[in-house]
C-alpha cells in the first residue's frame, strides 16, 4: 500500500497550518488585486520551502523531492498562485543553476535563492517557440570575454518581481556540425542594460503570480555566466521541466483536493427540494469523481517522486513524470468545472474559492510541456514512432 512517511505526514501539517494562515485569508484580495505578495513569499522562504531539495551549504535542508511536492501540493490547495511561484522557484530558477552550475555561480547566486529572499526565473521560451523550444531565436554571441544576447522571452514566471535576482535563459550559441543550432543557457543578472522585464501579463487566472515578457537588446555578461557546458542548453532544460512536471502535477493535485473538499462541505450544507444537495445522486456521483480523480493524482505524483527520490532511470522516470502531468492537470481541470458546477451560481461568483480554481487551473495543461506535448512524449517512451 502506499503512503507517506510519518515525517512528511508531519511536514505536511505544518505546511498546511502555514498555508491556512497566511495565504488563504488573503490568496482573493491578492487575485482581484493582480498582486504578488513578495513578504508572503519571503516568509515561504523563512519556513524553508524554498531550500527544501537544496544541499545545506547553500542554506538548504538537503531534504528529497517528495518533501517539495508535498509543500507544493499544501500551498496550492489554497492559493494555486503562490504554488506555481514556489514550484518555479524551485523547479525552474534554483535546480539548474544547482545541477549544472559552477562552484562559483552556486555560491553567487544560491543562498538568497534557498532562502527565499530572491527569485530567479528560467527564460525558454519564446514568442515562436514554445512547444518547439529548439526552434529558440535568441542570439549570444561571445565578444571580447563577454556574451552578448539578443532576442526575447515569452511567459516567463517570476523573471520581473522586485525580489528577481537573475533570469537563466537559452540562447543559439553556433551550429552544431549537423547543421542544428547550438543551445546554451546563460544566466543574466537582474539590472544587466539591456535586459527588460515588461509590464506583467493580464492572465486568465494565476494573477497572484509574476510573469513578464523579457526582451534582450545587446546585454552583455561575462563569459563565465555560461551555465553548464556550452551546446548542451537542449538537454539541460529537457532535464529541467522533467522535474517541472511532476511539480507542476503537485499544484494540480493541490487544486483538485481542494474542489473535493470545497465540494463536500457545500454539498452537505447547501438545500435544495427539501434536503441537502449531496442527497441527490446526480451531484454526490459528481464528488465521488472528484474522490477518485484526487487518489489516482496523488498516487502519480508521488510515485513519480519517490523513483525520483530512490534515484530510478531517466527513462523510467521522465514517462512517469510525464503521466503524472497529463493525468493531474487535466482532471484538475475537470475537478473545477466540478466543484464550480456544485456551487451552482454562486461557484460563478468571485466570493466563493472554486471560481478562481476554475480560471487557474487551464494553464496547468499548457505549461511545463502542453497535454499534446505529454502525450506524444509517452507515445515515443512506449516505441511509438510518433513525431
Ligand atoms: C502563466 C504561464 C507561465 C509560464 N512560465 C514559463 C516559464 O517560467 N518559463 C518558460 O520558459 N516558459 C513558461 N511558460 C510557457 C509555456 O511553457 C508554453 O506556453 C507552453 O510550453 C506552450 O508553448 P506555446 O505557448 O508556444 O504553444 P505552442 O507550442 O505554439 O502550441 C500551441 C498548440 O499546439 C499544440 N502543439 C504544438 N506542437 C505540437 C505537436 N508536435 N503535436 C501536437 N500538438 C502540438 C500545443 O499542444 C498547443 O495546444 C509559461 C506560460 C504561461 C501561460
Amino acid at each position: 500500500m502506499f503512503e507517506l512517511s510519518e515525517e512528511h505526514r508531519e511536514f505536511r501539517q505544518s505546511v498546511r497550518d502555514f498555508a491556512e494562515a497566511e495565504i488563504a485569508p488573503h490568496a482573493a484580495e491578492w487575485d482581484r488585486k493582480h498582486y504578488f505578495p513578495v513578504e508572503v513569499v519571503q516568509k515561504m522562504g523563512r519556513l524553508g520551502l524554498f531550500g527544501l531539495t537544496a544541499p545545506e551549504e547553500y542554506g538548504g535542508a538537503g531534504g528529497d523531492f517528495t518533501s517539495l511536492c508535498v509543500a507544493i501540493e499544501e500551498i496550492s490547495r489554497v492559493d494555486q498562485s503562490m504554488g506555481i511561484t514556489l514550484e518555479a522557484a524551485v523547479g525552474l530558477g534554483i535546480n539548474p543553476i544547482l545541477t549544472y552550475g559552477t562552484d562559483e555561480q552556486k555560491a553567487t547566486w544560491l543562498p538568497d535563492l534557498v532562502a527565499g529572499e530572491k527569485l530567479a526565473g528560467f527564460g525558454l521560451t519564446e514568442p515562436e517557440s514554445g512547444s518547439d523550444a529548439g526552434a529558440t531565436k535568441t542570439r549570444a554571441v561571445l565578444d571580447g570575454g563577454e556574451w552578448v544576447i539578443d532576442g526575447s522571452k515569452q511567459f516567463i514566471t517570476n523573471s520581473g518581481s522586485s525580489i528577481t535576482s537573475c533570469v537563466t535563459v537559452t540562447a543559439r550559441t553556433g551550429e552544431r556540425p549537423d547543421g542544428k543550432p547550438e543551445i546554451s543557457t546563460i544566466i543574466v543578472p537582474a539590472g544587466t542594460p539591456g535586459f527588460v522585464a515588461e509590464a506583467a501579463y493580464d492572465k486568465l487566472g494565476w494573477h497572484a503570480s509574476d510573469t513578464h515578457p523579457l526582451s534582450l537588446s545587446g546585454v552583455r555578461v561575462p563569459e563565465s555566466n555560461l551555465l553548464g557546458r556550452r551546446g548542451k542548453g537542449f538537454a539541460q532544460f529537457l532535464a529541467t521541466l522533467d522535474d517541472g512536471r511532476v511539480a507542476i502535477a503537485a499544484v494540480a493535485l493541490g487544486c483538485i483536493r481542494a474542489c473535493l473538499e470545497l465540494s463536500v462541505q457545500y454539498a452537505g450544507e447547501r438545500q435544495t427540494f427539501g434536503g441537502p444537495i449531496g442527497r441527490k445522486q446526480g451531484v454526490a456521483f459528481q464528488i465521488a469523481d472528484l474522490k477518485v480523480m484526487a487518489d489516482a493524482a496523488e498516487l502519480l505524483v508521488y510515485r513519480a517522486a519517490a523513483l525520483k527520490d530512490a534515484g530510478a532511470s531517466v527513462a523510467d522516470f521522465k514517462q512517469a513524470a510525464s503521466v503524472a502531468k497529463l493525468y493531474a492537470t487535466e482532471s484538475a481541470v475537470t475537478a473545477t468545472r466540478i466543484a464550480t458546477q456544485v456551487f451552482g451560481g454562486y461557484g460563478f461568483m468571485e466570493e466563493y474559492p472554486v471560481t478562481r480554481f476554475y480560471r487557474d487551473a487551464k494553464i496547468l495543461e499548457i505549461g511545463e510541456g502542453t497535454s499534446e506535448v505529454q502525450r506524444m512524449l509517452i507515445a515515443r517512451s512506449l516505441g511509438l514512432p510518433v513525431e
